[in-house]
């Protein structure tokens, strides 16, 4: 994209209403504008953002054996009233009447519209186990929507939703789901790491949350420092197969083998048992949430399958949430610096920005075009007549993995400076290489689409 001809109004003042650097950096860097307490407007760049996050999640999804669909916003409340959950969502819920005066919300979650479409359809245990999934906009009134995207009340959800005979294929969906998310966040560039999480009246050791650190997150956490040295992200999570319920067994022992938990199911006889110089206790940021709740839909939504010898049965359900929207915060909370973002190149809106210092001169525009043809539309090309000083300002603040900086001197020699952006090191760090150098370097480098 030509900068000229793009939509990227950034922002050079630090925005008032913003508490915490991911949203500041966000309007400043023109991903999103608040249209209303919030409820955003993702602009191109922050929308380029937000697909590159949907594309890794649907690949890890897909690569699970989850199958996409797509539900509505928009939901009867008639199936709320099934579950019993139109009374018990209480204020979170936005109800909706049409002009017919029928009850209709705009979804915060899909249990029920989920568990409504399967029984229609699915009869036998031959059918099973099925794990189905969507990537919708979800609405929750929030009493105290902040921070941007990190908690807004329309936001961007990946759903997933487990059937499965009994308890234990249940659980290898869960572990499924488990092994998809650990591969999921470290393709951003994240170490999430699972927490035990509260089951409510289910009981059971199934459910975890998904936890960055951040000093901006909403919640108390603890967890044992062997975490971080235990290698799940490069090794371990490749060795592991969908299909193998041993390596999914040998992956769950793994990941669960330490102490880890939120403030919510912190255990202080445990934690006492962790080496005190291995306690690590900090703020963390919810970024997924997997969590296996039996029956609790089918039963009251009168859901059955027949068993091999013909008996009807309620499948067993979990569910398993990624806040896709929230992702775009917590991955600036977790990586930038004072001078703006830096995105890891899986989902960065560009793969890299063309900065030509002198537009107009021959030399420059015609190196500019050489290296924009060779990246296509996955560059940002910044073709502005404006300052040098400008323009290293912008891409720094928006975050762009690479930086082609072309200048007349040496666009002669043939010449282009190459910076990788780096968190700390914003200035004093480009090396001049030749174009072709350059542009090897890139494509050497990114998980993104061909
Ligand atoms: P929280 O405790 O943060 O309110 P939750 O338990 O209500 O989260 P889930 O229902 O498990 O969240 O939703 C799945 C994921 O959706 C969460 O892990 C989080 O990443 C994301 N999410 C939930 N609420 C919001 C929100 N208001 N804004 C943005 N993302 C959200
Ligand atoms: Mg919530």
């Amino acid at each position: 994209m030509r900068l000229t001809q793009g939509f990227i109004p950034t922002i050079k003042e630090t925005p008032n209403e913003a508490q915490i650097t991911s949203h500041r950096l966000m309007l400043r860097a023109g991903l999103v504008r608040q249209t209303s307490a919030g409820i955003y407007a993702w602009l191109p760049l922050g929308l380029r953002v937000l697909r590159n996050i949907e594309r890794i999640v649907r690949e890890e999804q897909d690569a699970s054996g989850a199958q996409e669909l797509l539900m509505p916003t928009i939901q009867p409340a008639e199936l709320w009233r099934e579950s019993g959950r139109y009374d018990d969502y209480g204020a979170e819920m936005l109800r909706i009447r049409d002009r017919h005066e029928r009850d209709m919300l705009y979804g915060p979650t899909n249990e029920e519209m989920i568990t409504d479409l399967f029984r229609q359809s699915v009869r036998s245990y031959r059918e099973l186990p099925k794990i189905f999934y969507h990537i919708q906009w979800k609405f929750r009134d929030e009493v105290r929507p902040r921070f941007g995207v990190m908690r807004g009340r329309e936001f961007l959800m990946k759903d997933a939703y487990s059937f499965d005979l009994d308890h234990a294929g249940a659980v290898i969906s869960y572990r499924k789901m488990m092994l998809a998310y650990m591969r999921t966040f470290r393709r951003m560039g994240l170490k999430a790491i699972p927490m035990v999480a509260d089951t409510g009246p289910i009981g059971g050791d199934l459910s975890h949350e998904f936890i960055i650190l951040a000093p901006t997150g909403e919640s108390q956490v603890f967890y044992d420092a062997a975490f971080e040295e235990i290698d799940y992200l490069s090794e371990g999570a490749g060795g592991f197969s969908h299909d193998s319920p041993a390596d999914l067994e040998r992956f769950f022992q793994e990941m669960t083998s330490y102490y880890a938990a939120t403030d919510e199911k912190h255990d202080t006889a445990k934690w006492d048992q962790v080496a005190p110089e291995r306690r690590r206790e900090g703020r963390g940021i919810e970024v997924g949430h997997i969590f296996n709740f039996g029956t609790k839909y089918t039963k009251s939504m009168n859901t059955t399958v027949t068993t091999p010898d013909g008996k009807p049965v309620f499948p067993e359900m979990g569910s398993y949430g990624i806040g896709v929207s929230r992702l775009v915060g917590a991955v600036i909370e977790a990586s930038h610096d004072d001078a703006g973002i830096v995105w890891p190149d899986s989902i960065a809106p560009f793969r890299a920005a063309i900065l030509n210092l002198k537009v107009g001169d021959a030399a420059c525009d015609a190196l500019c075009a050489r290296l924009y043809e060779a990246l296509g539309a996955d560059a940002l090309y910044d073709d502005r007549d404006d300052r040098a000083g400008v323009k290293f300002n912008d891409a720094d603040l928006m975050g762009h993995p690479w930086q082609l900086v072309v200048g007349p001197r040496g666009a002669v020699a043939g010449k282009v400076e190459l910076k990788r952006r780096v968190v700390g090191m914003s200035g004093g760090d480009r090396v001049e290489v030749s174009p072709e150098d350059a542009l090897a370097q890139i494509f050497a480098n990114s998980d993104r689409r061909a």
